[in-house]
């Protein structure tokens, strides 16, 4: 298999390439060359375990093993098997959840940072410490975080033995559960540092760091953020699970709280591997640039990003968004170099009509506001119910009210991107009550944190990685 840039012109690599460089040399994304066909393996994907369902989604996106290049690693079953222990993982990695007649919480937050972001993090890391071992090699790892994918990458990679993580996260603007997650592992690899501006502010450090060639190199960079194909890979497995659980006849509805359309995409991808997929809801908050580009066919930025008590989806710009618009111009890869050129430019870029109408075939989308989101806390967390959701799974549940006239019936699954108690402030101001934190980090408040603070500076922040790198050279 062959991942190809979205823009059109870059060398095809293979997943693991893809997976390690990020972006393209373009400036393109990494897509596959084509989309694997599972829809045969329905039973294996809704009987089989988290880490055999993996397995298959990964053997198919990679190629098979005796195609594979000597730098693929011949088989995944120890990077699955690390990734997805049973005993640390409930046996069910992302179970489900009824809430109503047809309608099931899909509850991805069980992983050790408490948000789905842990079901990709955890693999990834796996792949990175097994390409990192065949070629006895060293990375740094850094990563712009909204607040949870810090946590699910501190999580993965504490400890490494060759790799040191660097996270950003913006000053102010995550819970303190979220930090902690980040600040408090007591690992000597990883650094959490704060940033003076939100996320889009420490997402242009990481693509600083990037744009630096010689200091990327000397520093062998790789980042784990949203756009990294693998993550994508990773989260595609739990649409295909649950879709095949849940499918009887026709296809399943998926509204999924979405900020940098990583995990959305995850689902198209699972939807063109053959899962039995309708529509997915594209549920946003007041950062609304996906849901006035489906509405309009124009994609804008806005001047700054607001600050929402759904924070982990506080982005002004959908990264992934770029592969949805390659596959909506029919992979026409100097098609999209011009809008992302003119987006680069202007801020803004307009879809073509043909375009614009296969994206409202695949999705639908609608910004909740914050007084929406507390609403369906509240009313989830009432009996019968009686379920907390998180703030950002409660965006999720609020956009049902969009599902488009004449849609096909067929069972609804909200994804629950993080467990309630990341986000206790906001649980216990809607609700009253005070979600507890799982017994295996309980002890999350009682240990000491350590953080440095670096402001807006990219200099500061290059010379703070160089002398902490063991990859440095
Ligand atoms: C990251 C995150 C999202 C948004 O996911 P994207 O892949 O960026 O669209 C939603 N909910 C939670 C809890 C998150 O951490």
């Amino acid at each position: 298999m062959r991942y190809v840039s979205t823009r059109g012109a870059a060398a095809p690599v293979s997943f693991t390439q893809a997976v390690l460089a990020g972006l393209a040399p373009d400036g393109g994304l990494y897509v596959p060359e084509t989309y694997p066909d599972l829809s045969g393996h329905g039973p294996s994907f809704a009987l089989g375990s988290f880490a055999e369902a993996a397995g298959l989604v990964l053997a198919a996106l990679k190629g098979a093993p005796d195609e594979r290049a000597p730098d693929e690693g011949a088989s995944d079953e120890g990077a699955l098997g690390a990734a997805y222990r049973a005993g640390l993982w409930p046996p069910a990695a992302t179970p489900l959840r009824q809430l109503g007649p047809g309608h099931w919480a899909l509850e991805l937050f069980h992983g050790p940072s408490l948000s789905f972001k842990d079901v990709a993090l955890q693999l990834i890391a796996r792949l990175y410490e097994e390409a990192l071992a065949r070629s006895d090699e060293r990375l740094t790892v850094v990563c712009a975080t909204s607040g949870d994918t810090g946590g699910a990458a501190v999580e993965a990679l504490k400890g490494s033995a060759r790799i040191d993580l660097f996270v950003l996260l913006p000053k102010g603007r995550v819970s303190e559960v979220q930090r902690r997650f980040m600040t408090a592992s007591g690992a000597g690899n990883v650094f959490p540092l704060e940033v003076e501006g939100d996320f889009d502010v420490c997402q242009a450090l990481v693509k600083g760091l990037f744009a630096d060639r010689a200091f990327a190199r000397r520093a062998r960079l790789s980042g784990v953020n949203s756009i990294n194909w693998a993550r994508i890979t990773a989260q595609s497995v739990y649409y295909q699970i649950a879709a095949h659980a849940l499918a009887s006849g026709g296809p399943v509805h998926v509204s999924v709280p979405t900020g940098n359309f990583g995990d959305a995409f995850s689902g198209y991808v699972a939807k063109r591997m053959g899962a039995p997929i309708g529509l997915i809801g594209l549920a946003v908050n007041a950062n609304d640039i996906l849901s006035r580009a489906l509405a309009t066919g124009r994609y804008e930025r806005s001047s700054a990003s607001a600050a929402t008590l759904s924070p982990a989806m506080d982005i002004q710009v959908a990264s992934n968004f770029e592969r949805m618009v390659f596959e909506a111009l029919d992979r026409d890869g100097e098609h999209v170099a011009r809008l992302y050129g003119a987006f680069a430019e202007r801020g803004c870029f307009t879809l073509p009509p043909r375009a614009h109408d296969r994206l409202r075939e695949a999705f639908f989308a609608v910004s909740v506001s914050d007084s929406e989101t507390e609403a369906m806390m509240v009313q989830t967390a009432a009996a019968p119910l009686d379920y907390l959701a998180c703030p950002h799974t409660a965006v999720g549940l609020a956009a049902w009210r969009a599902l488009p006239q004449g849609a096909p019936a067929g069972p609804r699954i909200t994804l629950a991107t993080a467990h309630p108690a990341k986000f206790p402030e906001t649980v216990r101001q809607a609700v009253g009550a005070q979600p507890a934190l799982p017994a295996f980090c309980r002890d999350l408040f009682d240990r000491p944190e350590a953080i440095d603070c670096i402001g807006n500076d990219l200099g500061v922040l290059q010379a703070f990685i160089r002398e902490r790198s063991r990859a440095w050279r």
